[in-house]
């Protein structure tokens, strides 16, 4: 059989490129927020991006989930550009990336189980005893495989930001994206969601992006930290170096401000 160069390619092998953004510029308004941003990641690298709050972190994340477009430059998932893209090729990468969101995101309206299944069923067309399955796999995984029928709103904040994480994986993506994923929940239910995606981050070759401001919980999990500053990577590295011994003024002093 000849290859078809046009067909859908495989996902790649760990350690290739999976994500790039080239020269990658983003505004609103006058607002410059990225600035001909240059990154990459590879496969099942979880890569952490700190910075000061607007300096576009959630932007980014948001560029990768399509949920917005870039002014100019280039993403590419998985060797596909993002920008531009018909609504088939759109389908076909938000099938690749899982988001969750600072305040959980949850249907309201439908119980824990059917929040992981509606997706899997709808989009990827799985039947629904075998979303069910993988549901319930998931909900084991994240301590809450009792709680299946409850509608979301009657969980605590960490156990509804445990249900997105579930859900996100439903659909096993190749990329899970967090974004700020503590900030909403109270104080004692944070150390028991980070401990969960740090299993996550252990147990699976996921590739991950992470924003956050928990440097001990970026530290723990990360292959390597990006810094941002005005709309662009100003130093990165694995996180001994950046977080010990950074080279950048500016990254000195975000730190320090966080102690
Ligand atoms: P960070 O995640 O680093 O805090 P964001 O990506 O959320 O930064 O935001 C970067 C900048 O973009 C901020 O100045 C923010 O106000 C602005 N911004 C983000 N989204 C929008 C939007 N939909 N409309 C206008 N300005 C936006």
């Amino acid at each position: 059989m000849t290859s078809d160069p046009d067909a859908h390619t495989n996902p790649p092998v760990d350690g290739s490129e999976l994500i790039r953004f080239e020269q990658v510029t983003k505004r609103f308004g006058d607002n410059t927020v990225l600035d001909r941003l240059d990154f990459s990641v590879d496969s099942g690298r979880h890569v952490t991006l700190i910075g000061p709050s607007g300096s576009g972190k959630t932007t980014i994340l948001r560029l990768l989930m399509t949920l917005t477009r870039p002014d100019e430059g280039t993403i590419t998932v998985a060797g596909e550009r993002l920008h531009p893209a018909g609504e088939k090729q759109t389908r076909e990468i938000r099938k690749k990336i899982g988001m969750v969101f600072q305040q959980f995101n949850l249907f309201p309206n439908m119980s824990v189980l059917r929040n992981l299944t509606e997706a899997p069923v709808t989009v990827l067309g799985l039947s629904r005893d075998e979303a069910e399955a993988r549901a319930r796999e998931l909900l084991d995984l994240v301590g809450l495989a009792d709680k299946c029928d409850m509608r979301p709103t009657r969980l605590s904040g960490g156990q509804q930001q445990r249900v997105a994480i579930a859900r996100a994986l439903a659909m096993r993506p190749q990329v899970l994206l967090l974004d700020e994923v503590t900030s909403a929940l109270d104080p004692e239910l944070v150390a028991g969601v980070l401990d969960l995606l740090r299993d996550i981050a252990r147990s699976t070759d996921i590739t991950m992006l992470c924003v956050t401001h928990e440097m001990n919980f970026a530290r723990d999990i990360s292959d390597q930290v990006l810094m941002f500053d005005e709309g662009r990577v100003i130093e990165s590295g694995p996180p001994e170096k950046l977080f010990g011994d950074p080279d950048h003024a500016r990254t000195r002093e975000f730190l320090g401000a966080l102690l």
